[in-house]
């Protein structure tokens, strides 16, 4: 049976990051869940779906094609036949993402596609609804949180970092609008699971957080 290990969290909890780190440590596979509602999002942009009306995204979704492929151990994105992850971290797809994701018929079909990949391999699968909804039954989960300004600077530094002008009061803005969508939705809110253990990493390093995690996985 494979092992698999939930990382849920809001939005710039650090949860991308610490994930890629486990799983490189571990040997396991890092399947970073958000990429494909944001891959699902691009396309609902790219056709001009007005993203109010869930009806549309619900009907639209049927047509994108998603899927997960691994390049070195890098997961690309594929929307239609085409690598997206280039397309994909802009806070225009974020936004978008986190409205269709409230979609019923978006999640079916992205859940399935996230059961089926850690049914047959070892995951660190990070996401709003792994531990909760996704799998149930995974070995281990964590429950990523920090400050929502600690979580807008890493925002922001990241997209500096790409060149990207932005402002650290907007991304901080932006960041807990998007929680509260994630964390009010009627589908599969963010919330911690029952059985997660909470990690606050406001105040700790990427590798106190990457230790703790492999430490919590020997030990349980
Ligand atoms: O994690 P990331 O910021 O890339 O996720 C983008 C958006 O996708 C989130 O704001 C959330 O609305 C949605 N999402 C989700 N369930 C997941 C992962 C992401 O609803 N498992």
């Amino acid at each position: 049976m494979s092992y698999n290990i939930a990382l849920d969290g809001p939005a710039g909890a650090g949860k991308s990051t610490i994930a890629k780190r486990v799983a490189s440590e571990l040997k396991f596979i890092y399947v970073d869940t958000g990429a494909m509602y944001r891959a699902m999002a691009l396309y609902m942009l790219n056709e001009n779906v007005d993203l109010s009306d869930t009806k549309a995204i619900a009907e639209k979704c049927k047509s994108a094609e998603i899927e997960i492929r691994y390049t070195d151990g890098v997961q690309c994105v594929f929307l239609n036949g085409e690598n997206v992850n280039d397309k994909i971290r802009t806070p225009r797809v974020s936004d978008a993402a986190s409205k269709t994701s409230v979609v019923k018929e978006v999640r079916v079909i992205l859940v399935k596609l996230q059961q089926e990949l850690a049914a047959k391999t070892d995951v660190v699968m990070d996401g709003r609804d792994i531990g909760s909804k996704v799998l149930p039954n995974a070995q281990l989960k964590i429950y990523m949180t920090a400050s929502s300004r600690v979580r807008a600077e890493r925002r922001y530094k990241e997209l500096t970092e790409k060149g990207e002008k932005c402002e650290l009061d907007q991304i901080e803005a932006e960041i807990k609008e998007r929680d509260e969508r994630d964390m009010n939705r009627e589908e599969s809110p963010l919330v911690q699971a029952e059985d997660a253990i909470l990690l606050d990493t406001s105040d700790m390093t990427i590798d106190e957080v990457v230790e703790k995690i492999i430490s919590l996985k020997e030990t349980n």
